[in-house]
């Protein structure tokens, strides 16, 4: 049995509506489909779950948030109207979200994740009347009717464990399951959703709770590329790679598959198979626990700005106990996440996302370490890009590290900083924003280009 989930613009037009249907009555072990809200039918186009938050904003503002309703609504009625679906399911749409709007206020974020699940919840019905009305046995479920029950955190809700269970009995029922994706809920029957682009979970949990053979992701790209094709013109497709690799890959700015979407299927061995909905024959990347080493050390490299780095320096810090520990706290004290520490025995590095660090927290931190762990030298580097070469073929392989340098030094690119997590699945290399996308060019051509040495 295969659970499909399909993204927001593999479900935007009643054309794509009409791919998702021929994909999955292609193959009769698809059945369990997952479904976003439609999404971009062109890239300005607005996806309905920006509408909503924008409908449920306004709303709450001023009382009434008429034309926003309408576009919405229009959105799914376009797509019955192309595809000959009864206009009743558009009544309903409407009448679902108004009844939403005028809902209970007092958490607004609870609010907003009633409204923005609509998106969703509301495709999965109007999916599942175009199968019904081509003739085809499929039907819209509920995730509080089949239990998917998650934990209280509006916008970034987290799967119970009691849900697999539940969620199982899935398996047993006749004809096409069409499910919302993005959202479950609580105890108490509430609704909440999980962080944007959370479909994909939704997948991810089914998949291992029916214990599906494959779990396939239908998106508007090929494969997963082996760099950002922002940066490199047509890069290369990766056929498969590791949930380590694609865990390494996605923190690094891959975002063509949720980060939090892999451990439901990890855990259960599921392989995760990323594909095309414009393209269905192409075979699609393919995510699996253990690989066959045949593509060289390295399957991606990733890339993402907007890092800063603490620079301490102090001499015999390595013999000092709790140095470390001091330090970490400063940051906790600020509510500080960090990303990586590397250090030698004199000096640490932190980085972390610059996103949380204002100047005055910035001038205080300093601060705090002169004063509470006497460093030496304390500095801060800001606008830094990290790339993370990432492959489990470099540990068996002698020489990955030099081929990287190497490249960096031909083209030119100061290496700010070098971090190997200790799983040698990944390769940090800090360097300074402004030269990130020469830096991943010449990595590319090194590791996907050059004959391999
Ligand atoms: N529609 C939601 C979003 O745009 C969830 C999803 O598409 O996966 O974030």
């Amino acid at each position: 049995m295969k659970v499909v989930k399909f993204g927001g613009s593999s479900l935007a037009s009643g054309e794509q509506v009409e791919k998702v249907f021929n994909i999955v009555t292609s193959d009769p072990e698809r059945k369990i489909v997952v479904v976003s809200a439609p999404g971009k039918r062109f890239s300005d186009d607005i996806k309905v779950t920006d509408l909503l938050i924008e409908c449920a904003e306004r709303y709450m503002l001023h009382g009434e948030a008429d034309e926003l309703v309408n576009k919405i609504v229009e959105r799914y009625s376009i797509i019955a109207d192309d595809l000959g679906v009864p206009s009743d399911i558009i009544n309903t749409i409407k009448e679902d979200l108004l009844t939403l709007l005028k809902g209970d206020q007092s958490s607004p974020e609870r609010y907003l994740d009633a409204i923005k699940a609509s998106g969703e919840d509301n495709n999965a019905k109007l999916v599942a009347a175009v199968f019904q009305h081509k003739g085809v046995d499929a039907s819209y479920v509920n995730p509080k009717d089949a239990g998917l029950l998650v934990s209280n955190e509006p916008g970034n809700a987290q799967t119970l464990p009691e849900s697999y269970e539940r969620l199982h009995s899935l398996r047993e029922r006749s004809g096409i399951v069409i499910f919302p994706g993005f959202f479950g809920y609580n105890e108490f029957g509430q609704v909440l959703t999980f962080s944007r682009s959370g479909s994909d979970i939704t997948g991810s949990i089914l998949a291992n709770a029916v214990k599906a053979d494959v779990y396939e992701n239908f998106t508007d790209v090929d494969a997963v590329y082996c760099v950002n094709p922002n940066i490199v013109k047509n890069p290369k497709d990766i056929k498969e790679m590791t949930y380590r690799e694609m865990r390494e890959l996605s923190y690094g700015g891959f975002s063509v598959f949720h980060e939090e979407a892999l451990l439901p299927a990890f855990r259960a061995g599921i392989p995760v198979n990323v594909r095309n909905t414009n393209n269905p024959t192409a075979p699609g990347t393919l995510i699996v626990n253990k690989r066959n080493g045949s593509t060289g050390p390295v399957v991606g490299i990733a890339s993402d700005g907007g890092f800063c780095s603490i620079y301490v320096s102090k001499y015999l810090m390595n013999r000092e106990i709790g140095f470390g520990r001091k330090l970490l706290q400063i940051l906790e004290d600020f509510g500080f996440s960090y990303e990586h520490i590397p250090s030698g025995i004199d000096d640490i590095s932190i980085i972390l996302s610059q996103k949380q660090m204002t100047e005055e927290a910035e001038k205080k931190i300093v601060e705090r370490i002169y004063n509470e762990l006497h460093a030496d030298e304390v500095k801060i580097e800001h606008d830094l890009a990290l790339i993370m070469v990432v492959g489990e073929g470099m540990r068996h392989n002698v020489g990955t590290t030099a081929r990287a340098a190497k490249a960096l030094a031909n083209a030119q690119v100061n290496i700010e900083m070098i971090n190997q997590g200790s799983s040698e699945v990944s390769m940090m290399f800090a360097v300074k924003e402004e030269l990130e996308k020469r830096a991943v060019q010449a990595l590319y051509e090194e590791f996907f280009v050059a004959v391999p040495v």
